[in-house]
């Protein structure tokens, strides 16, 4: 028996980081044939010329794309959050992850609920590709030219064709962050959108929901209500896009400020997860007890945590929750009920089969008030608007009445705000002045189109003397060199702590300046539950 055993071998075997992440009783993705390190030079296992590339589609806590690339023996990837780009103008992010197994290029599925990578996987693209990276005019070997941050690549694909290159613009270790952007050739395309274009299985056909209902008599979820990654509303520009809303079919539902949740139950076993698939279940025990005592079994709900400060929902309230706080769930949705997949109901049929489920609920868990439009056949939507705010809500969800339920941002479900707020990317942080504990302000910002990240300004009240305390150490984990913003204003700014850009906070703001700067921000709380790359600038 070799020394070492199974800790040994993860140091050396290339899918170690791979199988760690992965319990494969209960994924169906490959394990991956055992590889022996280093051992032979590379050589491509389909036995032809050209070795492999395959761009999977993943719809994950949120869709992006996974390109890979076979060499020595294994699948070398990035997770492109927009996926790549037929035009060279545009730059897209590109996160190195873990090597794959060979046999991972066909995998083509779903991920179970609770597992690593929980979502549904697409062949999206697939082909083969010549390595075109080259240093003083000498060819450069892939691993190599992965180690030494640049790749440039030749793709023959179904969707894919041309070169395409990989830069990596994050220091070398774990997570590092690459550009992905198309050469200019002859393929290259300023005006072609190609994630739009052709969004389906370069294998199959097939859409993501069809892949994904395909595997649902897997044994592994067979009859069990899972998580899924949730419906998200876009926000609603006015009065930009105020006609989309004055088309008959609209329900309108009081928006809430709290924490997204959905509320999984089969038999005894309860649990509430995040959007982002973290686990709710311990933080909210009442509402455990509550959902526990509903007569109805095996469903997904999916709904709102909040805690009202007097008429308003309060996230700030709920993240500072002490035991006087009332923690409500308010429902809002029906993604399973007895065993049965309901997500291809229309809204106003879930809508009423949630209502059914939850008769007989605690006081704590409730549906989402929705307004009675009454005999009105076009309501006017900055009527309702002005309305919710009068009357002291955040806003309103707009959501069309015959959609289905589609895990992802989707334009069926419309957010209008009663006053600003957002999530934004903490870069830096200044030091406390005077009495101040911790720190003195936040500088915050937000990604743009190419994946950079933009200056919003710094956010330096609503903070109580736990949160500056608590913020400054979190963020001193984060410690970076260089500003993370792409805005040289930003870089400007004397005597900050530049992070890593990784924390996402909530703030609540009077508007947008002509310049992008957020006026009068004001700190509501950390958002673990949100991921720092989705955050952009929503206007309002
Ligand atoms: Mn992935």
């Amino acid at each position: 028996m070799p020394a070492g055993g199974a800790g040994g071998q993860a140091e050396t075997d290339p899918l170690g980081a791979y199988r760690g992440k992965r319990n494969f009783e209960r994924t169906a993705e490959p394990s991956g044939a055992p590889v022996e390190p280093s051992s032979s030079p590379a050589e491509p296992a389909s036995g032809g010329d050209a070795p492999r590339f395959v761009v999977q589609k993943h719809a994950a806590r949120r869709l992006h794309y996974d390109v890979r690339f076979e060499a020595d023996g294994v699948l070398i990837s990035w997770a492109v959050p927009k996926g790549p780009s037929y035009d060279p103008a545009v730059k897209r992010l590109a996160v190195h992850v873990e090597d794959h197994p060979l046999d991972y290029a066909t995998f083509e599925g779903t991920i179970p609920s609770r597992e690593y990578g929980a979502g549904t996987v697409m062949v999206w693209d697939e082909g083969t590709y010549r390595n075109m990276t080259e240093k003083n005019g000498k060819p450069v070997g892939v691993a190599v030219a992965v180690a030494a941050g640049h790749l440039s690549v030749w793709l023959e694909g179904t969707k894919l064709r041309g070169g395409w290159s990989l830069t990596r613009t994050s220091p070398a270790g774990a997570k590092e962050a690459w550009i992905m952007v198309k050469r200019n050739d002859e393929h290259a395309d300023r005006t072609r959108d190609i994630i739009t274009e052709a969004p389906n299985s370069a294998t199959t056909g097939r859409d993501l929901e069809q892949v994904n209902s395909d595997q649902s008599s897997r044994e592994w979820n067979a009859g069990q209500a899972t998580w899924r990654p949730p419906m998200l509303a876009q926000p609603l520009r006015m009065p930009l896009d105020g006609r989309i809303l004055d088309q008959p079919g609209w329900l309108y539902e009081r928006k809430l400020d709290g924490l997204r949740c959905l509320a999984v139950r089969n038999g005894a076993q309860v649990e509430l997860w995040s959007r982002n698939h973290l686990p709710f279940t311990a933080r909210f025990p009442e509402v455990v007890t509550t959902i526990a005592a509903l007569p109805a079994d095996n469903f997904t709900i999916d709904g709102e945590l909040v805690a009202f400060d007097g008429e308003r929902t309060s996230f700030a309230l709920l993240q500072r929750r002490d035991p006087t706080t009332r923690v409500e769930y308010h429902a809002f949705d029906l993604l399973r009920l007895l065993g049965r997949d309901t997500t291809g109901l229309p809204l106003s049929d879930r809508l009423r089969l949630l209502a059914q489920a939850l008769a007989g609920a605690g006081d704590n868990l409730r549906a989402v008030v929705t307004i009675d439009t009454g005999s009105q056949t076009e309501p006017d939507p900055r009527a309702l608007l002005d309305a919710a705010c009068q009357a002291g809500w955040e806003g309103l969800i707009a959501k069309r009445a015959d959609s289905t339920y589609k895990s992802g941002r989707s334009p069926d479900w419309r957010k209008l705000k009663c006053t600003a707020s957002q999530e934004l990317v903490v870069g830096g942080w200044t030091e406390p002045s005077g009495s101040r504990v911790g720190l003195g302000a936040l500088l915050v910002g937000f990604y743009d189109e190419d994946g950079l990240l933009q200056y919003a300004g710094r956010v330096g009240t609503g903070f109580d003397d736990k949160e500056l305390a608590d913020l400054r150490a979190t963020l001193a984990a984060l410690a970076a060199t260089d500003a993370p913003f792409d805005d040289p204003a930003a870089r400007q700014v004397k005597g900050v702590h530049w992070v890593r850009p990784e924390m996402v906070v909530a703030v609540a703001f009077s508007e947008w300046t002509p310049d992008g700067r957020l006026r009068h921000p004001r700190f509501e709380g950390v958002r673990t539950d949100k991921e720092a790359s989705d955050v952009r600038r929503e206007i309002s």
